[in-house]
Order: C-alpha cells, then sequence, then structure tokens
C-alpha cells in the first residue's frame, strides 16, 4: 500500500513537470485532446521518459537507459535523485518548453 510522504520536495518547475508528466508533453496534450497526435517530431511517443533518453532531438541531455527499468519499478522520482541526470532532466525539459513547435508531429 502506498503511503503519502509528508517531508516537503523543493523541485522546480521543470522536475515537477518530469514526474507528473503534466506540460509541453506530446503524450500529455493528446490525451486531453489539445494535439491531433501524442508522437514526437522523430515518430515515436513523446512522453518524459522518451524525452529523457531515446529522442533525437535531446541527444545532448539524453540519460543512460538502465536508469528506466528502476523508474519503471520505483517511478520517475528516481531519475531526480542523480545529480547530474536531475540537471540533464531540467535542461531538456527547458528546452522542449522553449522549442515546443518543433518536438510535436502536428
Ligand atoms: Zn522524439
Amino acid at each position: 500500500m502506498e503511503t503519502v510522504n509528508l517531508i516537503p520536495v523543493f523541485w522546480i518547475r521543470e522536475e515537477i513537470l518530469f514526474v507528473i508528466g503534466h506540460g509541453p508533453f506530446p503524450s500529455f496534450l493528446h490525451r486531453f485532446y489539445l494535439s491531433d497526435s501524442d508522437s514526437c517530431a522523430c515518430g515515436e511517443v513523446g512522453d518524459p521518459i522518451h524525452y529523457a533518453t531515446s529522442c533525437p532531438l535531446t541527444l545532448s541531455w539524453r540519460i543512460r537507459k538502465p536508469l528506466v527499468l528502476h523508474w519503471k519499478v520505483f517511478g520517475t522520482k528516481k531519475g531526480l535523485k542523480n545529480p547530474i541526470s536531475r540537471k540533464r532532466i531540467i535542461i531538456a525539459i527547458k528546452f522542449i518548453i522553449d522549442n515546443g513547435n518543433i518536438i510535436r508531429l502536428e
């Protein structure tokens, strides 16, 4: 049974968007009928894990694939435990926010 941790977590906006999956991601926009497609410009489903691990558009800030296995078990919060991964995720999310028109497949 899951419990709620009452210790506050001081995340910035980009980290929150990554963990909850809301924001400029095509998968999120498509779920709420704000976009016709859930695909990234590269053709795969545009969710936060795709941009953090395999999208060619965020190649400079990618994180190693094995972490994805941990994320599926422990959730995307696990990716934010490593400070280097955390910094790369923040930069990638900022890039997606700034360039939303080129990362979406319309
Ligand atoms: Zn992509």
